[in-house]
């Protein structure tokens, strides 16, 4: 599996071209990111967006790609429609209105998703941070994307927005747990190469640790 992990500003969500066709993740500005695939393929060569929930900063930039692309775009069928919900999506933090693109494909849990050379997303449900949360695992490389449910060097995502699960964060990420993972590919900063599991981990004992106190 070939990655290209693109920045578009602090801000932004990190965005991740996968083979060269898949984007997992769109940040929040659509021009900048397609300002940075430009260095890598033909705009109309892109064929999906994954969202890896339905958040402003990994959603709102989905729109603009999609114009210029014609990807399509998948997200967890529980995120499908609060991605278009100001609050859901927690747009009105951002001091913005909910993103507009139109998801066009649902995933549930164990959903495979074909990204070529022969190679599969595997789709986790991880509701916690958001009830329709998803994280991506490519099991020949050991790859996974986490989105806002685990970050690099132990982490987890916010709970306390409207449509968070608090309550099923620990299970989400003590499901992360089980994998082998060598590379973790987070939702916010960058990717790192190996000790996938130790960060996987380091966010389970954290999360926990913090559970215990309430
Ligand atoms: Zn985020
Ligand atoms: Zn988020």
């Amino acid at each position: 599996m070939e990655v290209q992990y693109i920045c578009p500003t602090a801000y932004d969500s990190s965005v991740y071209l996968v083979n060269k066709k898949v984007l997992i993740d769109a940040g929040m500005n659509g021009n900048l990111v397609l300002r940075e695939l430009e260095k890598y393929i033909e705009i109309s060569d892109l064929e999906l967006i994954i969202l890896t929930h339905c958040h402003h900063d990994h959603a709102a930039g989905a729109a603009g790609i999609v114009e210029k692309s014609g990807a399509g775009v998948g997200i967890h069928k529980a995120d499908f429609d609060a991605v278009n919900d100001d609050r859901l999506s927690v747009s009105l933090l951002f001091g913005e209105r909910a993103p507009t693109v139109k998801p066009t494909i649902s995933y549930k849990e164990g959903d495979r998703i074909p990204i070529g050379n022969g190679e599969i997303l595997e789709v986790i449900h991880t509701p916690g941070h958001s009830r329709g949360s998803i994280c991506l695992y490519e099991p020949i490389s050991k790859s996974l994307f986490s989105g806002d449910t685990v970050f690099a060097g132990g982490g987890t995502g916010r709970t306390d927005f409207d449509g968070c699960e608090p309550e099923k964060m620990l299970g989400s990420v003590e499901k992360l747990t089980k994998l082998d993972v060598k590379k973790l590919y987070p939702g916010h900063g960058g990717p790192t190469d190996s000790d996938g599991n130790k960060q996987v981990m380091a966010s389970y004992r954290m999360l926990k640790a913090m559970s215990g106190v309430f």
